[in-house]
């Protein structure tokens, strides 16, 4: 049997895409993944605690509660959900053909939703268990304004243009924010370096290293290494965010799709067109600008639509 469409991921994007193409009576299938990328079937918010920016939650709601719900919603209008990773896709001609860890199958079309992964370093005291996620984030924008972080200094990871635009943001809200890099240059570009670079509560720690976290509850303190004299601080701090970059789920693609330098999928603007006719890219795997979830919910819904028109016109 060949599927009309095929949806691989498991976040806001795989989801809001399911649910529009079951609407439209087209009777998707999503593959959901079996801990692809290194996250569980559910995507990055399953990674979360409260998640207080995604509409019709005044209250805000807890990460892996609101990814249950997508996937009830989801399964609500028909959607068969298989909770296999999709390893090969043939792109090459239509019907495309995929493979999972479990079946193969064929597809008139296909929604790619398979996110990224946010980079963390081992720094002792950030793992799992440990700080993360109280007090330890790879997400700022996300994090950042809950009332742990208030008026108290923070850290921030990286050298980037996140690691800029995620420190700006926070100085919002803490009393201080540290950027600590590893090397003596930034890598960001010139107008976000000046921007924090001005910005009275930013203060850069460059050629630094952020040799381990402590708290109890939540974060406490943080050990800087200066990495050109080998001399070590301790800094009181209330939290710690990586901005190390991102990973694009995209190597399943096997270079099939047109993907940019950092192995984002390239889509036409203002659509999930990819290079491939018939194939559509919904999400973090295709934005590394916004990375929200509502955004990914948006892109989803975009996939689904321009789905369902390929598949009418391509009969
Ligand atoms: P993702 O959530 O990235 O999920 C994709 C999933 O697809 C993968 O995780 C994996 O399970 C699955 N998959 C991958 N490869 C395959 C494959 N080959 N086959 C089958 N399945 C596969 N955003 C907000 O708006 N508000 C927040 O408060 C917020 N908090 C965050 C906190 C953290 C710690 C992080 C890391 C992110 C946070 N974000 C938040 C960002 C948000 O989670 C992402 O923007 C959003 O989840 C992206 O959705 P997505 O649908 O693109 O896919
Ligand atoms: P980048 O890959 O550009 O930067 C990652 C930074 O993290 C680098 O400075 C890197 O150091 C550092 N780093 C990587 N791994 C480690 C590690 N293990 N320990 C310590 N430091 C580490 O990622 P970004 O997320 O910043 O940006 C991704 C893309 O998105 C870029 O193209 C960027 O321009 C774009 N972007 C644009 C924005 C804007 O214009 N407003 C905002 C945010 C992102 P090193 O430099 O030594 O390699």
């Amino acid at each position: 049997m060949v599927e009309n469409v095929v949806i691989i991921g498991s976040g806001p994007a795989a989801h809001t895409a399911a649910i529009y193409a079951a609407r439209a009576n087209l009777t998707p299938v999503i593959f959901e993944g079996f801990m692809a990328g290194g996250v569980a079937a559910g995507g990055q918010l399953t990674t979360t605690t409260d998640v207080e920016n995604f509409p019709g939650f005044p209250e805000g709601i807890m990460g892996p509660e609101l990814c249950e719900r997508f996937r009830a919603q989801s399964l609500r209008f028909g959607t068969r959900i298989f909770t296999e990773t999709v390893n090969e896709l043939d792109l090459s001609k239509r019907p495309f053909t995929f493979k999972s860890d479990e079946q193969a199958g064929e597809a008139r079309a296909l929604i790619i939703a398979t996110g990224a992964t946010a980079k963390r370093d081992a720094i002792p005291g950030t793992l799992d268990g440990e700080l993360w996620q109280r007090g330890v984030s790879a997400c700022a924008v996300c994090d950042g304004a809950l009332p742990m972080f208030r008026n108290k200094p923070l850290f921030v990871v990286g050298g980037g243009d996140s690691a800029m635009e995620e420190a700006s943001f926070l100085s919002k809200f803490a009393s201080k924010v540290y950027i600590v890099h590893r090397r003596d240059e930034l890598r960001a570009s010139a107008i976000m370096q000046e921007r924090a670079k001005h910005n009275p509560k930013i203060e850069l720690l460059l050629s630094h290293q952020v040799t381990r976290v402590e708290g109890g509850h939540t974060v406490e303190q943080v050990h800087v290494r200066d990495l050109k004299s080998n001399t070590d601080r301790v800094i009181a701090a209330a939290g710690l965010f990586f901005a190390i970059g991102h990973v694009p789920n995209t190597k399943f693609l096997g270079g099939q799709l047109a993907c940019d330098d950092q192995g984002y999928v390239i889509t036409t603007p203002g659509s999930t067109l990819t290079s491939v006719e018939g194939v559509f890219a919904a999400g973090d795997v295709q934005d590394k600008k916004y990375r929200q979830a509502i955004t990914a919910a948006g892109s989803g819904c975009m996939a689904a639509l321009e789905a369902e028109h390929f598949l009418s016109s391509h009969t």
